[in-house]
């Protein structure tokens, strides 16, 4: 195979036959092939797209790069979620151990940031001791044990989507279809699952801004998905504002658990009751979404989602106790006139946190666990001048001078009434 004969047939817009992609994938994992030359054929799938049937090879490709969990000894049903991405999104940390306390099974490969949107395996990383590189043995019998838990692609388990999700990151290639279903699926089909709900984020902070983009994206997800045998259900939710109080790093940890101590912001109560409800009834556990609800609340309420919660930590060596996230430095983000928060612009939010040290820019930047926002005033809310919308936190002064350049941009001002919908149909 001659990669430059296989970029030169996706720049002139044709499909990659299989016997040409599944050395050029294998070739970026054994390292034969640098990241240049994948970035030259990333920049091409991401101008040109790909077919269908390509799609699935590409899917195909990334799970055979490594091992295939098995969990089909285990008497319940093996399910996960997954999002496209957002800023605030900690919906995984709260979803996971609620749906383990119900009795289903969520042995979920999570993501690190991909571009503006925050990563659920570098907020857990912000409590001490809590590990995501575990070998894939012992994931299989701790999932089977506690009933959740959640790593990283590594050398075992999709190290191709290890490898090329890093890549895009810093290479501008994340918003392509085929690239998403070829990263999302890949992992969730080699963890072994029977269903899943992925959660399609629509608006100025998703990469899918509009409804017409996200609906074509989340039809290829689940066209993907059922054609290797998943179960796969949707979710379209908004993403034209930060989800929930906090956004960053261990904020966004410590308000997961007030969410699983039952007091969770509205919005993120309701994607996460929305999403999961839809593993319930994929289980059979619930027959429809107010029984799901009705569940899931009492698992917060009786403290079994939060006593999974510590489990789960505890298991994966987490040690909350000693998480001293304190930030050194804050900064107010203030309302410049009176008026209704008409927008935000979501993505800018999402870089400022990058910014502070929440994301990643380049490759090896180093996260800052205390970094965040608080996120006083949401749209629709009536500020005056001088109120505070945004409280921005970091351990590092220039950062935070950085990031909060770009967050006093972002919010705009107006005189109209505006609603927010939370999902669409
Ligand atoms: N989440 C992923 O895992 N991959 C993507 O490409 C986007 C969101």
């Amino acid at each position: 195979m001659d990669p430059n004969k296989v970029i030169a047939v996706k720049d002139s817009g044709n499909p990659i036959p299989k016997d040409q992609l599944h050395p050029f994938i294998s070739g970026y994992v054994d390292g034969s092939i640098d990241d240049a030359t994948m970035t030259r054929l990333l920049r091409s799938i991401y101008d040109h797209g790909m077919e269908r049937d390509e799609i699935y090879t590409l899917v195909d490709v990334m799970i055979h790069s490594g091992r295939q969990m098995d969990f089909s000894h285990l008497d319940g049903f093996v399910a996960d979620k997954h999002s496209i991405g957002g800023v605030g999104d900690k919906i995984s940390l709260i979803l996971t151990p609620l749906l383990a306390s119900a009795g289903l099974y969520i042995p979920m490969i999570a993501g690190r940031s991909l571009g503006h949107t925050g990563g659920t395996l570098d907020k857990l990383e912000t409590i001490p001791g809590f590990s995501t590189a575990i070998s894939m043995d012992e994931f299989q019998m701790m999932v089977g044990k506690i009933g959740c838990g959640m790593m990283s692609q590594s050398d075992e388990i999709c190290p191709a989507d290890g490898k090329i999700y890093a890549l895009r990151d810093v290479t501008g290639t994340i918003a392509s279809v085929p690239l998403i279903c070829g990263s999302i699926m890949s992992k969730k089909i080699a963890e072994g699952i029977q269903g899943l709900v992925l959660d399609i984020k629509i608006g100025n902070g998703s990469f899918m801004p509009t409804l017409e983009k996200g609906k074509v994206l989340g039809a290829m997800l689940k066209d993907v998905g059922e054609h290797f045998g998943v179960t796969t259900d949707l979710v379209f939710s908004n993403m034209d504002q930060p989800l929930g109080r906090f956004s960053g790093m261990w904020c966004e940890v410590r308000e997961a658990m007030d969410c699983l101590n039952g007091k969770g912001p509205v919005d993120t109560m309701a994607v996460t009751l929305k999403l999961a409800s839809k593993l319930m009834v994929q289980s059979g556990l619930s027959k429809d979404e107010n029984s799901s609800n009705h569940t899931l609340n009492e698992l917060i309420q009786n403290g079994q989602a939060m006593e999974k919660f510590h489990q789960f930590i505890e298991a994966q060596s987490g040690n909350l106790d000693g998480a001293n996230n304190e930030p050194k430095f804050k900064t107010d983000v203030c309302a410049a006139s009176d008026g209704i928060i008409q927008s935000m612009d979501t993505t800018t939010i999402g870089w400022g946190l990058t910014d502070m040290g929440c994301g990643r820019r380049h490759k090896d930047d180093i996260l800052d666990p205390s970094a965040g926002l608080e996120c006083i005033k949401k749209i629709g809310d009536t500020v005056q001048e001088g109120d505070v919308i945004f409280r921005c936190f970091c351990s590092d002064e220039d950062k935070l001078e950085k990031g909060v350049a770009q967050i006093s941009n972002a919010v705009s001002i107006g005189s109209d009434p505006v609603k927010v919908d939370l999902f669409y149909n």
